[in-house]
């Protein structure tokens, strides 16, 4: 049988548990997602959610893999960034299975999992990364032995931005999705602030002057759309241009909206690149990230002392050595 991981994903809303063989096979993704009616996440009542989900996502992790604890020959976990009362969730239990079994155990960054399980889904190995969820704007490659952020946004990420517009028009929660649906029925372009400077983005301004106007809401979704697309495939295309890499890879929760990917494809074909998104089960927050991440550390030779191996709340993308080799 080939060698498999078990990762543990809890930084944030999501609790999951995801089972990869050491080539990359993804066998089992399974999580919960901690929800409210109203209001935003309180760490405490999310790390409550995850104390009582995990057995069950565990368990239901190995019989969707069709294997048990003792086929697994590595447990990864997201230590990095993320809610300290729930990344300590995680990381318990992680230590507690990895004690019971005897297993070794490796500590990962839940934004480069991000990244590296992209490339792993979409076959490719060295991309220019956009990076767009509802808190992240970011536009991430590979330099050297680091993942650089070579722009984001100074004020609000985009998918935050449109929760917010589409929360204030009496849309509901998540409002990227509504947006997308809406901007369809759109035919008039209102002019919105177009804000990059450099390499980064601004999106506040945009919805400042969305919220003030009095035009139809589906021509006010169809122009924001329009307009801040448009900034992330202008800094895309710089990236490109600056890196010399031949692909860009779209990750994170507003990946899902086909106009965005439409968009960027056109640019990239326009430049002879190719363009990627990653598929919805692998953009959200999941444990088979964590597992695949793992794999790539330990391959790389990284060995964890599990008494020594803590949480990182705030280590940042760009922080961390790139040791593994795709
Ligand atoms: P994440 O933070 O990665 O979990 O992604 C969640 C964000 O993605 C929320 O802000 C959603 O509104 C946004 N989102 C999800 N689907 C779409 C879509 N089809 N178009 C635009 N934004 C979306
Ligand atoms: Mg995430």
């Amino acid at each position: 049988m080939q060698k498999m991981c078990l990762g543990i994903e809890s930084t944030a809303h999501t609790f999951g548990v995801g089972i990869v063989t050491f080539s990359g096979e993804i066998l089992a993704n399974v999580k919960s997602t901690f929800q409210t009616e109203k209001g935003g996440m309180i760490p405490i009542e999310v790390a409550n959610h995850h104390e009582k989900v995990k057995q069950t996502i565990f368990d239901k992790a190995l019989k969707e893999a069709n294997c048990t604890i003792k086929d697994i020959s590595l447990i990864a976990v997201a230590v990095a960034p993320g809610l300290s009362p729930c990344l300590f969730v995680g990381l318990n239990f992680a230590k507690q299975i990895a004690k019971e079994n005897n297993l070794p155990i490796v500590g990962i960054n839940h934004s480069i999992a991000h990244l590296t399980i992209g490339n792993l889904v979409c076959k490719i190995n060295d991309p220019v990364y956009l990076y767009v969820s509802g808190p992240n704007t970011q536009v991430i490659a590979k330099s050297g032995n680091k993942f650089r952020v070579f722009g984001e946004t100074v004020d609000v990420g985009l998918g935050n931005m449109l929760d917010k517009f589409a929360r204030e028009i009496g849309l509901g929660f998540p409002g990227g999705p509504k947006i997308e649906q809406l901007a369809k029925k759109g035919k008039n372009y209102i002019e919105l602030p177009y804000s990059v400077k450099g390499m980064d983005v601004s999106f506040a301004g945009m919805l400042t002057k969305a919220l003030r106007s009095k035009a139809e809401k589906e021509d006010l979704c169809f122009s924001l759309q329009e307009t801040s697309f448009a900034m992330l495939a202008e800094v895309a295309e710089r990236a490109l241009a600056h890196t010399g890499k031949k692909e860009l890879l779209l990750i994170g929760g507003v990946a899902a909206n086909k106009r965005l990917g439409k968009m960027l494809d056109e640019m990239c074909k326009a430049r002879g690149a190719n363009f990627f998104a990653v598929p919805l089960e692998y953009s959200g927050d999941q444990g088979v990230m964590a597992a695949w991440q793992g794999i790539l550390q330990y391959k790389a030779g990284e060995r964890t002392d599990i008494a020594k191996l803590d949480i990182r709340p705030y280590e940042r993308t760009d922080e961390v050595d790139v040791i593994w080799s795709s």
